[in-house]
């Protein structure tokens, strides 16, 4: 097992330890049962990521699991015992564009390796239904863009599995950056890494992961950038770093630092590693005040702090709650503070883009999101 997954799966298991808020009461919908619209959701891909989203799923009310997609069919029977997915609802990589016939399920969730993600995600569209897709939601902007336009087309929506975007620590600092409590933003800081372990998973093959801990862990900081300084990057510039060039091959970062200039006059000053423990804060300063939150991005609980004082808004599992909400935005067109649609996922890629190049050129490279 990854040591980012072992190390994150063990803070999970601490949390469901901790006093946790359950969903409902978090909708403040402590007596009468829900009886509104549920999501029914398909996942693709089963492993690390969607046993964590299939065990959120189990606390929501307005999304639940309808179906799996697996080339596995050891998993596919052991996980449709577990949750009780009858059969005609189990596909596998290569037959699941029937799932367009089948009207128990509403979208599919795409948790694979993320050079799967562009194809996948397109089948789905065509099959017409609504996909979630996991970050990075592509190898590039090019892909990312082209699956844009088949959800379009097809008129299904495309959410990406931004959890960060609905925390409620995370939310309480966009809350009063936007309300001006912060003053001006001057600096954003992003530190976002872990110690990867085995050399052979395909988070460290260039055709599978299409870089290194940039796409996996440093997309964090960049994606956080936007959400904490609310503005999007106009320039970037990016100095790599490679200490392991057998483990970190060709095309698969170990280590970026990069920097992001912002229309409004910040700054961030970030890193992404896959050769770093402990490696999770984001800092944002202002005028006013200052927020800071370590860890920043991980599966909580998430801790921080502001000029004001402690964050502690209680934790909810993060899977839980972006189920929850993801289900809002799907079937009823809600609205998120911060987006998670594919725009969402397209600029965070035009900003990896720009960071190889400049990784590349050694130049600063400008930016049109
Ligand atoms: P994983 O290796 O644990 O699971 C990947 C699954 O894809 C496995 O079940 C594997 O069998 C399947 N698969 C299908 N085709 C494959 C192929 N050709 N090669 C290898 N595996 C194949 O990985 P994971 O940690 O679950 O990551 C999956 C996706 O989820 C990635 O895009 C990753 O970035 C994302 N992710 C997101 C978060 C988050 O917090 N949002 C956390 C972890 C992973």
């Amino acid at each position: 097992m990854p040591s980012r997954r072992r190390f994150l799966q063990t803070l999970s298991a601490a949390a469901l330890t901790l006093p946790v808020m359950p969903l409902s009461v978090m909708a403040g919908n402590t007596e009468q049962p829900y009886q509104g619209p549920v999501l029914r959701v398909a996942l693709m891909g089963l492993g690390g990521y969607a046993t964590l989203v299939a065990r959120g799923l189990e606390s929501c009310q307005r999304a639940r699991l309808a179906g799996l997609i697996s080339g596995t069919p050891e998993k596919i029977r052991s996980w449709s015992e577990k949750y009780g997915i009858a059969g005609k609802n189990c596909y596998n990589y290569e037959n699941f564009d029937q799932i367009r016939d089948n009207k128990d399920i509403d979208a599919v969730y795409v948790i694979t390796p993320n050079a799967l993600h562009h194809e996948q995600v397109l089948r789905i569209a065509k099959a017409g239904k609504h996909v979630i897709c996991e970050k990075p939601m592509a190898l590039n902007a090019r892909e990312g863009q082209e699956m844009i336009e088949a959800c379009r087309r097809a008129k299904v929506k495309l959410l990406v599995g931004y959890r960060m975007h609905f925390e409620a620590n995370t939310l309480e600092i966009v809350r009063m950056r936007q309300a001006g409590e912060l003053g001006k933003i001057r600096f954003f800081q992003g530190l976002s890494g872990f110690r990867i372990g085995d050399p052979g998973q395909w988070r460290l093959s260039k055709q599978l992961a299409g870089g290194g801990a940039l796409m996996d862990i440093g997309i964090y900081a960049i994606n956080g950038s936007r959400y904490m300084v609310g503005e999007d990057p106009v320039w970037v510039a990016a100095q790599e770093t490679k200490t392991d060039p057998q483990k970190f091959k060709a095309g698969v970062d170990e280590t970026i630092q990069f920097q992001l200039g912002f229309p409004g006059g910040a700054v961030a000053s970030c890193l992404s590693t896959y050769s770093m423990n402990n490696l999770d804060r984001f800092f944002l300063n202002g005028d006013k005040g200052f927020a800071e939150l370590q860890p920043a991005t991980g599966y909580g609980p998430i801790k921080g702090r502001t000029n004001k004082g402690e964050l502690a808004l209680p934790h909810v599992m993060h899977q839980a709650r972006q189920m929850e909400e993801m289900a809002g935005i799907i079937l009823e067109n809600k609205k998120p503070l911060i987006p998670v649609d594919g725009e969402e996922g397209l600029k965070d890629l035009k900003i990896i883009d720009a960071i190889y190049q400049a990784v590349q050129s050694g130049k600063k490279v400008s930016l049109k999101l």
